[in-house]
């Protein structure tokens, strides 16, 4: 039977059940309560379907690549298929290759290791630390903050206009910001590198969960994205795209599985030849569970219809903001302002509290797992928060009077496990917080705000 978008968009309970979702966790104030799991951005949970896709495989789990036996070539077949699912999921050419990898971090990582010589590299100063860092034997350029879409897409025409030669040339971008659930003009910003000669690798660490994500339309060389927030948290990631820069380059770890054949040399060392598939890459025994898993993860948002997962979440995007907005002392984190196309990942400060406090609070008092502090992007939150960059927020540290500027901030992500109860729970949460206070004391323990008992 089908759904159709407009009736999946009206469901309350979560069209992908997860794990997790009947745990109870203890109160401060006495009881138990369902735990709310609104950190999707950091892990989300495992997809019920992934866990028994992966239960299922593991009585005939076997060694990938290299055994002889019935059980290993199983492994290997599913090992092999798996990339080939991520492949069509991720809408890839048919050149592409699929690289499986431990995390984003991994990918970007892998993709700056194989960089061409002389590559200048353009990033955002917007990024993810795992797509600001990465690039440390390149000339890298950092582009400020834009505050519109099309502000972006200038400054990045701008800057690569501007380059000295017609060297290579990578961007790297975001497609949905970890900290504003923002989406950035993918489309636009690779037609802009393209046009100036350069390429561009698309950091889909938050648009893949929330977002069908296709190589081929976004007209991206490279994508990124970890499966631990697909769902699938079993360290795995994946880096598919351009194969010439991957082949060109020496493997990223030097081991079995990476190279072909291995002999010695006249002179005593040893000659080696490497594959030129994404085994190059892939040095060691690689991980077949966490790979199955992102593949099974993959193959479930696609049969759920991403579409009807999409709009539902939208609803919740909007009854977050809404709820939000209903609260004078909050202010909710953003670049390109309140109209801009957004996930299910939204970040606020609360004026006259310290983050660490309020998130803490959250947690003990209802149950609400978010996060609080820089989100590993932490010139972007400065620059929303307008704080000094040299100061960390603690919640030992006094809590931001009226008028004050915070030093860190919440952040409150949800997907396609999130039942309506949890967003509903959370926003009176925040306004009773703010009407009433807490009814705890909390102290810092070793960095972090905990409830003092
Ligand atoms: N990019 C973005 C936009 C992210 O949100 C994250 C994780 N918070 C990463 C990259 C890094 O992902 P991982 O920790 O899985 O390597």
């Amino acid at each position: 039977m089908s759904v159709s978008v407009d009736a999946a968009c009206q469901a309350t309970t979560a069209p992908l059940p997860v794990l997790g979702h009947d745990v109870t966790v203890p109160l401060v104030t006495g009881g138990e309560v369902t735990y709310a799991a609104l950190d999707y951005a950091a892990s989300a949970p495992a997809l019920q379907r992934v866990w028994d896709d992966v239960a299922a495989y593991a009585p005939y789990y076997g060694s990938v690549h290299r055994g002889a036996g019935y059980l290993s070539q199983l492994s290997t077949d599913l090992f092999e298929n798996s990339r080939v699912a991520v492949a069509e999921f991720l809408g890839c050419r048919a050149d592409d290759q699929v690289v499986f990898t431990r995390s984003t971090t991994d990918s970007l990582n892998l993709l700056a290791a194989v960089l061409p010589a002389g590559c200048e590299v353009f990033v955002f100063e917007t990024e993810h630390h795992a797509s600001l860092l990465p690039w440390r034997d390149a000339r890298v350029t950092y582009l400020d903050a834009p505050r519109t879409p099309a502000e972006a897409v200038a400054a990045l025409e701008r800057a690569l206009a501007a380059r000295a030669g017609d060297g290579p040339a990578l961007v790297c971008v975001t497609g949905a910001s970890n900290v504003t659930g923002e989406l950035w003009p993918v489309r636009e910003l690779a037609a802009a590198a393209h046009a100036h000669g350069a390429r561009i690798v698309l950091d889909a660490a938050q648009l893949a969960p929330h977002h069908p994500v296709s190589v081929t339309d976004l007209d991206v060389d490279w994508v990124a994205f970890s499966g631990h927030k697909l769902y699938a948290p079993f360290g795995s990631g994946v880096l598919a795209g351009r194969a010439d820069w991957l082949q060109a380059a020496e493997p990223y770890l030097a081991g079995g599985g990476a190279s072909r054949t291995v002999g010695r040399r006249a002179d005593g060392g040893v000659d080696v030849e490497w594959h030129t598939t994404a085994a190059r890459h892939e040095a060691g025994s690689p991980n077949v569970i966490g790979v199955y898993a992102i593949a099974a993860a993959c193959k479930a948002l696609t049969e759920a219809g991403f579409d009807r997962l999409v709009a539902r979440e939208q609803r919740l995007v909007a009854r977050v903001r809404e709820g939000l907005a209903e609260v004078p002392a909050v202010r909710v984190l953003s670049l390109f302002g309140d109209d801009a196309p957004r996930v299910g990942v939204i970040s606020f400060v609360v004026e006259g509290w310290n983050s660490s406090h309020f998130a803490a609070a959250l947690s003990a008092e209802y149950g609400i797992g978010v996060r609080d502090g820089l989100f590993c992007a932490h010139p972007l939150v400065r620059t929303l928060l307008g704080s000094d960059p040299q100061t960390q927020g603690e919640c030992g540290s006094p809590e931001a009077a009226p008028g004050e500027k915070s030093l860190n901030a919440i952040r409150v992500s949800f997907g396609a496990g999130t039942p309506d109860e949890h967003v509903e729970r959370f926003v009176g949460a925040v306004k009773e917080l703010v009407t009433e206070g807490a009814r705890w004391n909390y102290r810092t323990v070793d960095g972090r705000c905990v409830p003092a008992v």
